[in-house]
């Protein structure tokens, strides 16, 4: 590649690449020069914690050496189109399925998150003869068609009016329900009924699936009340609809165990993944299957596939970072250090702006408020499409750029996720740059 200086770089971004979801006249990218670990920093030389792990993909960190060593491999196994078996593609499915839940069985190798959950529809579909699908509110699948519509958010409404047979509904959001439960099996009781009802009125019969987040991440990271995600399964299994759930954000260890999924006492139909296979070092998604949605494909022909299909590359990567997560230890480290995150965030209750965290694993969101007793939220849904119209939102992040706390926000929530290699050091020092950043919002008056 030509060697060419950051004002090139910057100007050539500006006028040649087109910045998602985003206006371009407001896009001014900075550049990250150098990355290592938990850390990156940017063309003027400021250092950053990266606590969203860039899109909540960088489980193993920046610039992790085996990773880099991997790459000095890359070659040595010859691109192959799908039809052909390739060592890293068959290895890759074969380490997938020994950590997956005791069900699973194959792996359909796909690009990324979004058209991972795409074929996972497709599949539903044609295993079930079927065609509804339900998904929630207060979720994203990713941007594609199909994934857009299984998207219960406004970015979604770019694919709108949407496609028919893509039903949605409600994610059980506690913090924000106006109903009050005596516990949380009775608020999973709750929702369980109103879902029951809904697939009663639209007829099972033609609900293919239930797609899920296993627990919705750049929402909020909204965690499932006690005994609700057996109970969808209950629901699932009663009307013969299949159980998908979504594990592109929350897989890998993200929340302390390697899916989402194995907190739960259920085993679903169907799983998506993409970021953390790989943790974006290439492109990698896919759709895991159990062995009855397995099995039907011994006879019919699974009407479905992409050229990079279990692309030679992206899997070779696949393979090494599944080796660091087991030769790390990652995935307990994850769960250990999750505890050391939880406590910084429950402290951060006192703080007048914040009215709730959510937290599992190394997966948090701290959602901050305009005001604690009526719940006023920094940004209100629906009236403003989730915009953030008075800029409240966009100061905070600012402030904690400028405290050098690297993350993205959604609606009135701030996620924090950082890799999964983080140290408790590494967490105290970075959750104090979260507290300076809060104290100088209400300082300000910000809020
Ligand atoms: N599903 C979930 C839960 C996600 O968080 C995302 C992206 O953030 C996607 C799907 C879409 O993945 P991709 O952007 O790789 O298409």
């Amino acid at each position: 590649m030509e060697q060419i200086d950051d004002r090139q770089i910057k100007e050539d971004d500006r006028h040649y690449v087109l910045h998602a979801w985003s206006k371009q006249k407001d896009v001014q990218p900075k550049i990250i020069k150098k990355a290592d670990g938990i850390f990156f920093w940017d063309d003027s030389d400021k250092k950053y914690y990266d606590m969203c792990s860039q899109l909540v993909y960088l489980n193993v960190g920046h610039n992790h050496p085996k990773l880099m060593e991997e790459f000095r491999h890359i070659g040595e196994i010859p691109l192959a189109s799908p039809g052909f078996a390739t060592a890293s593609k068959a290895e890759l499915a074969r380490k997938i399925i020994e950590v997956a839940p005791k069900n699973m069985a194959k792996v359909f190798f796909a690009n990324g998150g979004a058209d991972s959950n795409d074929h996972a529809v497709k599949i539903a579909r044609m295993v079930t003869g079927r065609y509804k699908i339900f998904s929630r509110y207060r979720s994203y699948h990713g941007a594609t068609f199909g994934a857009g519509n299984l998207s219960g958010e406004n970015r979604r409404f770019t694919v709108e009016p949407g496609l028919p047979g893509f039903i949605k509904f409600e994610t059980p959001y506690l913090y924000r329900e106006k109903v009050k439960f005596e516990n949380e099996e009775a608020a999973a009781a709750f929702y369980l009924d109103r879902l029951n009802s809904q697939i009663l009125y639209e007829g099972p019969d033609s609900i293919a699936a239930i797609f899920m987040e296993t627990i919705p991440g750049s929402n909020g990271v909204l965690i499932p009340p006690k005994g609700y995600m057996e109970g969808v399964r209950e629901l699932c299994t009663k009307y013969g609809i299949l159980m998908i759930c979504d594990e592109v954000m929350s897989g890998f260890g993200r929340t302390g165990k390697m899916f989402a999924v194995d907190h739960f006492d259920l085993e679903p139909d169907i799983m998506t993944f993409a970021k953390g296979v790989t943790c974006g070092y290439s492109p990698l998604g896919g759709v895991i299957v159990s062995e009855e949605v397995a099995k039907y494909f011994d006879d019919h022909v699974l009407m479905t596939g992409l050229t990079y299909s279990g692309h030679t590359v992206s899997t070779q990567i696949g393979c090494a970072t599944l080796d660091i997560y087991k030769d790390e230890d990652l995935i307990e480290h994850a769960a250990e250090m999750g505890k050391v995150l939880a406590a910084r965030l429950e402290q951060l209750r006192e703080f007048a702006s914040v009215g709730d965290v959510r937290h599992i694993g190394l997966f948090a969101a701290v959602e901050l408020v305009k005001n604690k007793q009526t719940k006023e939220p920094i940004i209100s849904y629906g009236m403003d499409y989730g915009k953030d119209a008075v800029g409240l939102m966009k100061k905070f992040v600012g402030l904690l750029m400028e405290q050098g706390f690297y993350t993205y926000s959604h609606e009135s929530s701030v996620m924090v996720a950082p890799p999964l290699i983080i140290t408790e050091q590494q967490i105290n020092e970075a959750m104090d740059l979260f507290e300076h950043a809060l104290m100088k919002f209400e300082r300000e008056d910000l809020f």
